[in-house]
């Protein structure tokens, strides 16, 4: 019988990764939704199984490496496999205008979500891959992550941690073995919690611009940031 290939999202209870969740599965993947709040996560994936997607839930919070290496075990014991890994989670906190004149505490958080936490789901999850030669890691970044954006005042702890994980991506893509890749994806502005109501873009439409990268074959980017597709010269 076909063996399907699973996939994990973090931060997958509500906004985009929900959405990301919702779309991998009706295309025919076993997905893990995450979250940080059982109640939350098993809440939303509720909702999907009652489409009759093929949606579980496990707990984990990125902050937490225990949390991490938790999830990974029982992961590893539950399906022995994980294909696609998406490290959606994120926290855009309410930052000061200057770096060195906010609460320090304000980038230390954001770092330890949106760079840390990416960086610690990566390290317990790559043994997944490598035991089987695939893997398919996607990061969600932003356009506020390019270099020329540091030119700019104003969101710095924000853009420190996405400038920050998108040289994760390059870096770890160059030293990964095997059919194993890793890519960055800008999603766009999209109406969530985070993106405000004013945004232009849903998250399916998000979702759906992101997906292909958790599909490219053997010969497809690896260490790339991308956004619509096109790749984004950071
Ligand atoms: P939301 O604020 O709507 O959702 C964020 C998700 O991340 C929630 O599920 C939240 O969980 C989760 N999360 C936060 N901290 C942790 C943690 N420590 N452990 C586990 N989960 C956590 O944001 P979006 O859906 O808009 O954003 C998703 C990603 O897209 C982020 O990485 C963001 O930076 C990026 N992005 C978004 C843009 C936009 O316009 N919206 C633009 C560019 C990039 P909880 O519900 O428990 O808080």
């Amino acid at each position: 019988s076909h063996i399907k290939q699973v996939a994990l999202v973090t931060g997958g209870n509500r906004g985009i990764g929900y959405e990301l969740v919702k779309q991998l599965a009706v295309n025919g993947f076993k997905v893990i939704l995450t979250s940080r709040d059982s109640e939350k996560g098993q809440k939303a994936a509720q909702i999907l199984q009652e489409s009759k997607l093929d949606v579980s839930f496990a707990v984990m919070d990125v902050e937490e490496k225990e949390s991490i290496r938790q999830a990974a075990s029982a992961i590893n014991d539950q399906y022995g496999r994980l294909d696609v890994l998406i490290n959606n989670a994120g926290v855009y906190l309410n930052e000061h205008e200057k770096l060195l004149a906010m609460d320090p505490g304000i980038l230390e958080k954001t770092m330890a979500t949106n760079f840390f936490g990416a960086y610690y789901v990566m390290h317990a999850f790559l043994p997944l891959m490598e035991k089987q030669g695939y893997g398919r890691i996607i990061n969600i970044s932003s356009g506020y992550g390019e270099l020329r954006e540091m030119a700019v005042p104003g969101v710095g702890a924000y853009k420190l941690s996405k400038l920050a994980l998108n040289g994760l991506t390059q870096l770890t893509a160059a030293e990964l073995k095997g059919d194993i890749k890793v890519n960055a994806a800008c999603p766009g502005w999209v109406s969530t919690d985070m993106g405000g109501p004013s945004a232009p873009r849903t998250p399916k439409q998000a979702a759906a611009s992101i997906l292909w990268l958790a599909t490219i074959g053997s010969d497809g980017p690896n260490g790339g940031f991308f956004r619509n597709g096109r790749q984004i010269d950071w």
